[in-house]
């Protein structure tokens, strides 16, 4: 079983304990002291070591020197009389660097040799970590991920001792090495307590380690989900898909990709990659990797899924487009089938709401604010574009806002209330706030309104039936979305 190991340091020992009992109430196993912070936040260091046999948690004592970014700053020697002290106090395990180990070993805690790189992944991590083994310790090595493709290397170098190493990749390119450590085998991950910044960069909160991504359930046959996109940190989509994995209980967990090369993340990591959701920028550059394209997401130009069929080979999708047929045949309650669509936008969204509406026989007209796009688009699908004069006086059943006007912006609406009808559907696919001003008017003037998180749910729920052949539990991945949501979107 992996270890969740939360960092610590306080200037006094009481605080150093109240820390340690929120970590113990987290559900963390252990705490790693850095005595080497802690002083220089002011800490006398022999009290410090005091306070070992009153933690409720196994201590994993460090003093982390200089040369791999600690703190320390005193002799070696008083750092092993420091080490020897928190041996004899009874500390759990105690961490030396790889590079300072002169041949000082505990008597009762064990050993734990390490080596960090806060630039890049090290120079022959293998040999690095068969050096540590070989002088009877547990093995740690501490990276820096500079694309998620390096996240490979982690995982080999986990797999080939399950169990017994500790290998992390620092960073947000690194952040999947500590919330796969379950699965990959890692004997231990780290994680800060929610309020902390934690000890080093990209350690997650330990209360999403183990509750949206599972830490103590995970196996090693466990299939690793993710969606791949850069910045991703925002996406609402592990919180999504990791609540309606554990809600059905599928051995799999999703997680955060950053990634910067998309083709050297999938050639690195696609033997091991159960399904993927891509987003901004990385919607069109994988099209030409996969087995097989789904004609709509070829014809729409971007691509936004990958799973895999019954033979593992693997399928590429452009969910929204279903996403979007959902939303506007729920909001007119019927088929969108000989329908007037006004789509406002011509970019990415645009595309997917005019091939979707197209395909399903819908009529379809354009309006961008760069007329050329409009003029493109329209030609594509065999509809009309339309000037932002003549939008106006257009007789649509359906208005879709495909734009990003209103994003973020509560007072910014792509189309004047007086042009709003009732007896009409007026869908926008913006979520942020979840009720823009164009629905707010639409809503006011009698039309039917569609929000923009009914897509966001519609496509990921496609996604999920893909990932995992089960319907997705819907309802479910609304109320999760909307506890993250709707503070937001109160004070936009
Ligand atoms: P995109 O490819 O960058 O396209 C942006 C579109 O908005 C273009 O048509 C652009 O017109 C137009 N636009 C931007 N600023 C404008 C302004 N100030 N005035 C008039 N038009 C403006 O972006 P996208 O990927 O299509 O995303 C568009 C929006 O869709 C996002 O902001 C997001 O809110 C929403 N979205 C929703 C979901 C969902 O699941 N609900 C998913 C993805 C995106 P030009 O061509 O003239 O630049």
């Amino acid at each position: 079983m992996t270890l969740v190991a939360v960092p610590l340091a306080a200037a006094t020992a009481d605080a150093l304990l109240a820390d340690t009992r929120r970590a113990h109430a987290a559900g963390a196993d252990l705490v790693e002291w850095r005595l080497d912070t802690a002083i220089t936040l002011g800490a006398d260091p022999q009290a410090l070591i005091a306070a070992i046999p009153r933690s409720p948690l196994p201590v994993l004592l460090t003093i982390r020197h200089a040369s791999e970014k600690g703190e320390w700053s005193g002799t070696e020697e008083q750092r092993v009389a420091l080490l020897a002290a928190a041996d004899l106090a009874g500390a759990a395990y105690i961490d030396v660097e790889l590079a300072h180990d002169r041949g000082w070993r505990p008597s009762r805690a064990r050993l734990i040799l390490s080596s960090h790189d806060f630039n890049g992944m090290g120079e022959d991590l293998a040999a690095q970590l068969v050096e540590m083994e070989r002088r009877g310790a547990i093995a740690k090595v501490a990276v820096t991920a500079r694309d998620a493709a390096d996240l490979h290397q982690v995982r080999e170098l986990l797999l080939a001792r399950p169990g017994e190493r500790i290998v992390l990749a620092m960073g947000e390119h690194g952040l999947p090495s500590r919330l796969l450590a379950g699965v990959w085998g890692g004997l231990l991950t780290f994680a800060r307590l929610p309020d902390q910044a934690g000890s080093a960069p990209g350690q997650p909160a330990v209360t999403d380690l183990l509750g949206m991504y599972r830490l103590r359930q995970q196996q090693p046959s466990w299939r690793v989900l993710g969606v791949i996109g850069s910045p991703i940190a925002h996406s609402l989509s592990p919180l999504i898909h990791n609540a309606a994995l554990a809600a059905q209980d599928v051995p799999a967990v999703y997680v955060p990709f950053r990634v910067e090369d998309p083709r050297a993340f999938w050639q690195a990591c696609r033997d091991w990659l159960g399904g993927i959701s891509i987003t901004i920028p990385h919607t069109q550059e994988l099209m030409a990797v996969v087995d097989e394209l789904e004609p709509l997401a070829r014809s729409i130009g971007a691509m936004n899924t990958i799973a895999r069929d019954a033979s593992g080979r693997t399928v590429g999708a452009n969910t929204d487009a279903a996403a979007i047929i959902a939303c506007v045949e729920g909001g007119l309650g019927g088929p969108v089938a000989g329908k007037t669509v006004l789509c406002l936008g011509a970019g990415g969204v645009s595309r997917a709401i005019a091939h979707a509406l197209a395909s399903r026989g819908a009529r379809v007209a354009i309006t961008n604010r760069t007329a050329e796009r409009a003029a493109q688009l329209a030609a594509e699908v065999g509809g009309t574009a339309l000037t932002a004069e003549q939008a106006l006086t257009f007789p649509y059943d359906v208005l879709v806002n495909g734009t990003a006007v209103g994003m973020g912006k509560p007072l910014e609406t792509p189309w004047p209330a007086t042009h709003l009808r009732a007896g009409t559907v007026v869908f926008d696919t913006v979520y942020t706030p979840l009720e823009t001003r164009l629905l707010r008017e639409a809503r006011a003037a009698g039309a039917c309104t569609v929000p923009g998180l009914d897509m966001f749910i519609h496509q990921a729920a496609e996604q999920y039936r893909r990932f995992t052949g089960n319907a997705a539990p819907v309802a479910l991945m609304r109320s999760a979305a909307l506890a993250r949501l709707a503070p937001v979107s109160a004070q936009a």
